[in-house]
């Protein structure tokens, strides 16, 4: 069983590196990658906790980018990082944090005193974000939950709403190309797009080198797993797969347990010698 996407808790997952390896052990995993949002950080941990086990650990990552107006996530399998690797890596951190720092402004507007270091207090060790934002919303009486925060306050078009200076995607498939590594489309249902416009994502995501689409991801039906399957075909793109879990609570899938890949697809993993 191989699951090519997953998160810890170095970002928005809520197990730790090892705590992960533990429960993919469990479900009988036998290659796992852990695809953190814009962060490499688990893998020190991941790696240590999978020396002597029978499984295989692929280095992965997952980048949120920009095409056109859409937030693209795009999966890197299977990189060394290099020194440009390590800077966007750096660049998405200072976008993430920039657009924090944005959206306490905009909060402080609305009337919510210092929301971005209220934000970061909840956030803790980790990285903050909107969700925290929500959190602040609701304790300050603002809101009733943090569903309604993002319906008044933090959605698309709302007064606190500002969108992230993300890499292009065109930029992050050439870092993860020149570092040695695949990129690949993540969950590409999620995004909303007519089937036109993911064409077009599709085609300038092969321009620009990348290789592949995910074709199951954990939350899809069957028969957008065969739609997925069809156009992986007709791109010549390689198929992979993942659950995307993140918690217990918040997945759609448990670890591993994402649909099997169809058969006529080519797995990404083909020439991975596993
Ligand atoms: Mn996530
Ligand atoms: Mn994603
Ligand atoms: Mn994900």
């Amino acid at each position: 069983m191989i699951d090519l996407h997953c998160h810890s808790h170095y970002s928005d997952g809520a197990l730790s590196p090892k705590e992960l390896l533990q429960k993919a052990l469990a479900q009988q995993i036998t290659c796992l990658s852990l695809t953190d949002h814009d962060t490499i950080a688990g893998y020190p941990e991941l790696h240590e906790a999978a020396l002597n086990k029978p499984i295989r650990i692929i280095q992965g990552i997952e980048f949120s980018t920009l095409w056109k107006k859409y937030e693209i996530h795009l999966l890197g399998y299977q990189f060394v990082p290099n020194e440009a690797f390590y800077e966007l890596i750096e660049r998405q951190n200072t976008a993430r944090i920039e657009r924090a720092q944005k959206i306490g402004a905009a909060l402080g507007l609305s009337g919510v005193k210092e929301a971005y270091d209220k934000a970061c207090e909840i956030a803790g060790h980790k990285r903050v974000g909107r969700p925290h934002f929500a959190c602040v919303l609701v304790n300050e009486g603002k809101t009733r939950d943090m569903q309604s925060a993002f319906k008044q306050f933090l959605g698309r078009g709302k007064s606190a709403y500002v969108p992230t200076s993300w890499v292009s995607l065109e930029e992050a498939v050439s870092v993860i190309n020149q570092a040695g590594g695949q990129a690949v489309i993540a969950h590409p249902l999620k995004y909303g797009l007519t089937r036109t416009k993911l064409h077009e994502l599709i085609k300038d995501f092969k321009d620009a080198g990348g290789i592949g689409i995910e074709v199951v991801s954990g939350g899809m039906t069957l028969l957008q797993i065969r739609e997925m399957a069809l156009a992986s075909q007709r791109f010549n793109l390689r198929a992979s797969s993942g659950s995307d879990y993140h918690s217990d609570i918040v997945s759609y899938m448990n670890l591993g347990r994402q649909q099997q890949l169809p058969v006529q697809c080519t797995p990404i993993w083909q020439h991975w010698n596993i």
